[in-house]
């Protein structure tokens, strides 16, 4: 599943996630909340309700017909419960949740074993299901379509071709990047979802909840503040969750109120909106350097010392989606509220003409 998620996802950049409090991607020391705060009923999970309200009816006529559900994709930034709605899907279905990943299905071989052991109405994640390798789709489509795979066996004379059944099954695929799926392979799913960012209300729904499991005292003040500084992101949430704990108990005796959480998660360098120092450094330096862009993506990666594929892949989108950078043919631009938030005058707004900070 996500442990799979590794450098070579940013084109073979360095960029250390694990140390980045707002990284959305799973990191090993995720486990110890994540395990235990994975919601098991569709009724459980906080937010996507139109997600929800889909597979709801689609999970009840499969119930209803007794058939396996039919292929689902899932789509979305990491961290938004991709996995978690994998494991949904199979508990209310009744059946058992096999768990893989794109990179971890390296030969053909690996798939057909995977398929071959299934159950009939078993669920097949497969997470990262953009990676997969040309090969191992195509093994896939007549797996997904007819429920049975080809083996051929040997080479020249000596080869030889099995056709095997397999029994029916669910395949759940998952990507953060829908658009770098085969168009064969996606028309194969009969559903797809589309998983967006959480609002700061739902968030603060899913903090209080972890908070309930974990036994962590918070006052609903507290839980919002930690979601509003989580990026729309359930995984940052936790995490935060997690960390701000051992500031409530120094600080309110270990009740996560609104003070605690704030002074933790400053501590942590996160800001009230989930930007950290390394996205105020990007901003910043397009704004005093280039007068807010636009400039080039190199320029801008070679200043503030990242590779290239880093800003483009860990800092731009969500920098973007928040609309405080735009990426225009020319170049990167910081927007008015970027300049805003960051305390700065945009240009033009200073009673003269264009603002110089140089
Ligand atoms: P993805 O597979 O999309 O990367 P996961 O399914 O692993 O994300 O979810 C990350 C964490 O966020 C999990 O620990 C899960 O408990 C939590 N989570 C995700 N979505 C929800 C939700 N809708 N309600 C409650 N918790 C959620």
């Amino acid at each position: 599943m996500n442990e799979e998620w590794d450098a070579a996802e940013h084109g073979g950049s360095e960029y250390d996630f694990e140390n980045r409090m707002v990284a959305p991607e799973y990191v090993p020391e995720d486990a110890e909340v994540e395990n235990p705060l994975r919601p098991k009923a569709l009724s459980d999970y906080i937010g996507q309700e139109k997600v929800k309200e889909n597979l709801a009816v689609f999970i009840e006529a499969a119930r209803q017909r007794k058939e396996s559900l039919d292929h689902v994709l899932l789509y979305g930034p990491p961290g938004l419960g991709k996995t978690t709605l994998a494991g949904i899907i199979a508990n209310e279905l009744g059946v058992n949740l096999r768990i893989t990943s794109g990179p971890a299905i390296e030969r053909p071989g690996d798939l057909a074993a995977l398929l071959t052991n299934l159950n009939p109405g078993d669920v097949l994640f497969i997470d990262e299901i953009h990676r997969l390798s040309r090969s191992v789709e195509e093994i896939l489509y007549p797996a997904m379509e007819d429920f049975a795979i080809d083996i051929i066996t040997g080479k020249g004379q000596m080869a030889a071709s099995y056709h095997l059944p397999l029994p029916r099954f669910t395949l759940v695929g998952a990507t953060t990047r829908a658009g770098q799926i085969s168009a064969p392979l996606r028309d194969r799913f009969g559903v797809v979802l589309r998983l967006e960012l959480y609002t700061p209300e739902e968030l603060a729904r899913i903090v209080a909840r972890s908070a309930k499991i974990l036994e962590i005292p918070v006052e609903p003040e507290g839980a919002l503040e930690i979601a509003s500084r989580s990026r729309g992101t359930p995984r940052i949430a936790n995490r935060m969750l997690k960390r701000v704990r051992d500031f409530a108990q120094v600080m309110s005796g270990g009740v996560i109120t609104y003070e605690s959480a704030k002074l933790g998660l400053d501590r942590l360098e996160v800001d009230e909106i989930g930007l950290d120092a390394n996205d105020r450094r990007m901003l910043t330096t397009l704004i005093q350097f280039y007068n807010g862009g636009p400039v080039g993506l190199e320029t801008l990666a070679a200043a503030v010392g990242e590779e290239a594929v880093t800003l483009e892949d860990v800092y731009e989108p969500y920098l973007m989606q928040i609309g405080f950078l735009s990426r225009t043919p020319r170049g990167r631009c910081a927007t008015r509220a970027a300049y805003l938030h960051l305390g700065l005058t945009p240009p033009g707004e200073d009673g003269g003409g264009q603002q110089r900070l140089f």
